[in-house]
């Protein structure tokens, strides 16, 4: 076994605490990575205070891990001791199904390995996550990461950056449309990032006043404060392809008014209640809502691939260890610029 040291909550009330938890040693088809960063996800707080109902303890969040590799078991082909690696939401899957077959292990039909929090294939081994030093993961599951790209900054690609390129990509969104992103956090920038580097018209919708010029800085073409309900008025209408990213329970008609005829709002902000969303917006135009779930591994390849190609990273503050709960509260109160990503030598 390898001892890790890392920060643990041990339930749902409770503050991350410093923990010291053993990982398997590497097997044939391992990779061992010495963790440099690790970004927080707002679904870190969502599952540590167990919003999701779907909660196991002790849990070491954080599925934003980057590092480098110090040890790869013999049977190993796509790592080398020395190479930079990553590890998202997922750290394996049942491999047979039809989902798995087409790599969007994501939606495993028989349900996807959590990164922490979840049970391995043999039921009793709960995963631990990235607020630790060490984390040893199967090489199918491990990304490559381009040395190119600043470690800390693209620690955040491996949720954030996935979970809203890959919409976008499914979506095809191209020069052709003009795109809203609603909530200006971190998956928010790396949404508005996405999208104009696909080539869209892009509106940064936020309720935060401080943030606009930021938000412009980022790419933003427009910006729309949606606590100001003339803005939202002249809004209606307006968009093809609407992704929100909010982290709270706000409602989404007012949202749905802003997509033209045929437009779509996908949804990938998932906050602790549902809401009621009335027909009427979808009627009166056609319109759709949809959903997506992180992105598969060969999509996070994809994807991190083409940030190293087009130098796209987060925009990140990096915290130390006993920061952490602080940083979280910053989190909740839409304080963040734009990604917290922990520098894990301090564990
Ligand atoms: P975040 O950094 O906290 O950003 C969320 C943003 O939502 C905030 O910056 C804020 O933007 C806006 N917001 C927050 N509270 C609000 C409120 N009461 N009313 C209106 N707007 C509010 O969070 P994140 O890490 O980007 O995650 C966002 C959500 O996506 C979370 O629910 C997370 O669990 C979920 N998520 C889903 C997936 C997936 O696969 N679908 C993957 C990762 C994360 P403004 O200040 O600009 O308004
Ligand atoms: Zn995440
Ligand atoms: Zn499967």
């Amino acid at each position: 076994m390898i001892q890790a040291k890392g920060y643990a909550v041990e339930n749902a009330k409770d503050r991350l605490k410093p923990y010291d938890f053993e990982r398997r040693a590497p097997g044939p088809k391992d990779v061992q990575i010495e963790i440099a960063y690790c970004g927080v996800c707002h679904s870190d707080i969502h599952l540590a205070r167990d919003e999701w109902g779907m909660s196991n303890y002790p849990m070491v969040p954080g599925h934003e891990i980057v590092g480098k590799v110090v040890a790869v078991g013999k049977e190993v082909s796509k790592f080398a001791v020395g190479d930079h690696a990553g590890v998202g939401c997922m750290v394996d899957s049942c491999r047979t199904c039809g989902s798995c077959h087409e790599g969007l292990e994501q939606f495993c039909e028989n349900g996807m390995t959590l990164t922490y929090g979840s049970y391995e294939k043999d039921g009793k081994t709960l995963t631990q996550g990235g607020y630790s030093n060490v984390i040893v993961v199967d090489e199918d599951f491990t990304l490559r990461v381009d040395k190119r790209l600043d470690l800390a900054k693209a620690a955040p690609l491996l949720c954030a950056g996935i979970t809203t390129y890959s919409p976008l990509r499914h979506w095809q969104i191209g020069p052709q449309h003009k795109v809203a992103v609603v909530g200006l956090g971190g998956l928010g920038h790396m949404a508005l990032k996405f999208a104009k580097a696909f080539g869209a018209h892009v509106t940064q919708f936020t309720t935060s006043p401080h943030k606009v010029e930021d938000a412009k800085a980022l790419g933003a073409d427009e910006v729309i404060l949606s606590k100001e309900a003339a803005q939202m008025q002249a809004a209606a209408n307006r968009f093809d392809f609407i992704l929100n990213t909010v982290s709270a329970d706000i409602g989404y008609d007012q949202y749905l008014n802003c997509l033209k005829r045929d437009g779509t709002m996908v949804l990938v902000g998932l906050p602790e209640h549902g809401c009621e969303i009335h027909a009427a917006p979808l009627i009166f135009g056609r319109r759709s809502i949809a959903g997506s779930l992180i992105g598969g591994i060969p999509e996070t390849q994809e994807m991190l691939d083409f940030c190293a190609e087009h130098g796209i990273g987060s925009d990140i503050e990096i915290i130390k260890a006993d920061q952490i709960n602080d940083a979280w509260e910053r989190v909740i109160n839409s304080d963040v610029k734009y990604r917290f990503v922990i520098d894990a030598s301090s564990f």
